[in-house]
């Protein structure tokens, strides 16, 4: 985090995880806890039937609501999927694209995710575009052609002026739900290259601003050092943010 024009972000991603009545109850044990901390955006991701309480319950608050996942088109027969107008109307901000269970276990593809990164810039959203190799990927060496095939597809249809909505979650996919953080150096050397991509694909600019966030296994006793990492601007955290004490904690990283 050494760009103090970086704003840092720490959002809270909870899966198929809390009723609506379950949410409310997380943000009125939560809200306290993070009521006044500056200097950092907080976004939390519940699931799509919490997202219009959500957003009440935050408005007034440091906290932000982003939705799990969109479908690209504004309306028609896609059962089961939900559309950017929805969200607008629900009075979301924020959406989650391309994570890794997305991915792997719902079969989505680099172009689709290029699609709904598209119609959530067009839509005004603020999104993270997850990317990240999996084990077999990093074991035979492919990481940097996964990583750049993830980010130049995701962003192939927008423009340069787009990337201001835009935060990069580099999430390794033997690091999420494990236990197992990938270490300061592989974090490091895959933040760094990220950068990289970026500065090639919309310029050295656009890539200084960019936030670019770590997700796998963040936790209150190793979110500090990860914060701490020169091109590491956030945490996208799954299974430490679903406690209110311990997400606080995450948010207000400096003090752990
Ligand atoms: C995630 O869901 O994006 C994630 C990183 O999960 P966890 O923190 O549980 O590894």
């Amino acid at each position: 985090m050494s760009d103090s024009k970086r704003v840092p972000i720490l959002a809270a991603n909870w899966k198929m995880h809390k009723t609506s009545q379950e949410a409310m109850a997380f943000f009125d044990a939560f809200l306290p806890l993070v009521d006044g901390c500056s200097g950092r955006e907080v976004v939390v991701a519940p699931s799509f039937v919490a997202l219009e309480k959500a957003v009440e319950r935050c408005s007034a608050t440091v906290v932000q609501v982003a939705a799990q996942n969109m479908y690209f088109k504004e309306q028609g027969a896609y059962t089961g999927e939900i559309s950017p107008m929805m969200l607008q109307a629900a009075g979301v901000k924020w959406v989650i694209l391309g994570h890794s269970e997305r991915r792997h276990i719902f079969g989505e593809g680099d172009e689709l995710i290029g699609d709904k990164v598209k119609s959530a810039v067009d839509h005004a959203f603020s999104l993270f575009l997850c990317i990240g190799e999996t084990l077999e990927e990093r074991d035979s060496g492919k990481i940097e052609e996964v990583l750049s095939r993830q980010l130049e597809k995701g962003l192939e249809k927008i423009s340069a002026s787009d990337y201001e909505r835009i935060a990069i979650a580099y999430e390794p996919v033997w690091a999420i739900g494990t236990g197992r953080t990938a270490t300061l150096d592989q974090i490091s050397e895959a933040h760094g290259f990220v950068r990289k991509l970026i500065s090639g694909l919309a310029g050295s600019t656009v890539a200084e601003q960019i936030r670019i966030l770590y997700g796998g296994s963040v936790k209150p006793a190793n979110v500090k050092e990860i914060m701490g990492l020169a091109d590491v601007d956030g945490a996208l955290v799954g299974g430490a943010s679903l406690e209110p004490e311990s997400f606080a904690k995450i948010v207000k990283f400096e003090e752990n």
